[in-house]
């Protein structure tokens, strides 16, 4: 494509781009489609030759789109909305135009600089001890499965020459995302070696069953290695009691790692920052940007203050990716299974500096305080009740009836194209969830979505 022509479709692209995130309400927040409908709209074979860009786009428009499942709508106010805010997309279409593979600092110093930088600022925001080491993955869950084999490395640094992990034992709760018993399959612990520990009656990890299920593991031979608690559990947004797991690991050495993948970011503001009490304690955390920060997916950032163990478990350098700076500079390459990384830090300096912490703690207050607004309207009428505590921006209820009723109810509210809301199972009952996480969501949509609710109900 020659220069002239990718500016004047750049330019075409940014403008559509402008559009769509003025008015995203636009579009319904879930497309009207039926599974396999794009697959029978697109050729089976790819194209011979090369197609013009007129082509591509208006398919774009045409096919694509209308398949999109939007994000970006207001409306959106299921699982936990992400924003892409615009700051962070123009930062995504340079790192796409520089195209460096930040695996080695000498493969690009600002992608390995830039990444040190911005985690040492997110760091700060989030309260977390100067001792964190910082190192940005796709997901939470490539950042959980990391800090897994960290924990293992640290409890049997045998493992990585012979494998087989032999009786290593793993804890968290049954509320835990299952990212982490996940990440323990994916490194070979075991499903068997993973223990749910149960919640007590508000969602929370109950740290006597913790020390229980460690000492019954100890007394028959098995050894405990890791606890994964959570702040702000996917089905409730619940806290566990970090101090108190925290406690229990020391005394059994355990490694903890603390899932903060959503819940994290609210420590930018001073007032919720005490939902991280005992996080500092952490060997490693798990925050993700992507959720509640307004930087487009996929960005994860997992801390650790044991680098050098995460190091240990994953360094391997072949003799073609050694450098002259090796022993001055960080080559995040060291420390995780993937080789090639996205410049992902530009679009978190994009990000974070174009809002700035109070902007982005004033998001989060907004999100939080619209959140019991709408919790408060829930407790009002009877024919509705809270199914959880709501200590963020996630509300979890249910209309008082059956699970039938509830999740035609759901199916209802859905359809309409306004809203999209999800839902959980909470003891047994099917239970609704309106996560408030868009940056474009306001009251005014979440008044709407409650008359709507209504309405369905
Ligand atoms: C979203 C979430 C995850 C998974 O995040 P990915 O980045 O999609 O892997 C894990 N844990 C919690 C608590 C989450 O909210």
């Amino acid at each position: 494509m020659p220069p002239e022509e990718f500016r004047r479709y750049g330019h075409q692209v940014v403008d559509w781009i402008a559009d769509y995130l003025a008015h995203p309400e636009r579009y319904p927040v879930l497309p009207d489609v039926q599974p396999g409908a794009l697959l029978d709209a697109l050729p089976r074979a790819a194209p011979e030759q090369g197609e013009p860009m007129e082509a591509i786009l208006d398919d774009f428009r045409r096919l694509i789109v209308p398949s999109i499942t939007h994000w970006n709508h207001p409306g959106f106010l299921a699982y936990f909305a992400t924003t892409a805010t615009p700051p962070g997309i123009l930062a995504e279409m340079l790192a796409a135009a520089l195209n460096v593979n930040g695996m080695l600092w000498k493969s690009s110093p600002a992608a390995t600089e830039l990444e040190q930088v911005t985690l040492g600022w997110l760091r700060d925001w989030l309260g977390l001890p100067v001792d964190n080491f910082g190192i940005i993955f796709d997901t939470a869950s490539i950042s959980t499965m990391h800090a897994i084999a960290a924990a293992r490395e640290a409890a049997d640094p045998e493992v990585r020459l012979r494998g087989g992990s032999r009786n290593l034992v793993l804890y968290t709760s049954e509320q835990a995302h299952s990212s982490v018993e996940k990440g323990a399959v994916a490194i070979g612990i075991g499903q068997r070696n993973v223990r749910k520990i149960a919640a007590d009656e508000v969602f929370r990890m109950r740290p006597d069953m913790l020390a229980e299920a460690v000492e019954r593991d100890l007394a028959s031979g098995l050894r405990p290695f890791c606890v994964a608690p959570t702040v702000g559990t996917t089905s409730t947004t619940s806290v566990d009691p970090l101090p108190a797991i925290g406690e229990i690991a020391r005394r059994h050495r355990l490694w903890m790692h603390v899932d903060a993948a959503y819940a994290g970011m609210a420590a930018v503001a001073p007032e919720f920052r005490s939902l991280m009490d005992g996080a500092g304690q952490a060997d490693s955390l798990v925050v993700n940007p992507h959720k509640w920060m307004g930087t487009p997916v996929d960005l994860s950032v997992l801390y650790t203050r044991r680098p050098d163990i995460l190091r240990r478990a994953f360094s391997l350098v072949p003799e073609y990716l050694r450098t002259a700076q090796d022993d001055r500079v960080v080559n995040f390459m060291d420390y995780g299974v993937p080789l090639g990384r996205r410049f992902r830090s530009l679009k978190l300096w994009f990000v974070m500096r174009s809002l700035g912490r109070q902007g982005l703690a004033a998001r989060v207050r907004e999100h939080i305080a619209i959140a019991q607004q709408f919790a408060d309207w829930v407790r009002g009428d009877p024919r509705f009740e809270l199914c959880a505590p709501v200590p963020l921006s996630l509300v979890c209820f249910r209309k008082r009836g059956s699970d039938e009723e509830n999740q035609a109810l759901l199916d209802c509210l859905n359809r309409g194209g306004e809203v999209f809301l999800s839902h959980t199972v909470l003891n047994g009952r099917f239970v609704l969830r309106l996560a408030i996480g868009n940056h474009a969501t306001g009251l005014r949509q979440v008044e709407r979505a409650w008359e709507l609710i209504r309405a369905s109900a």
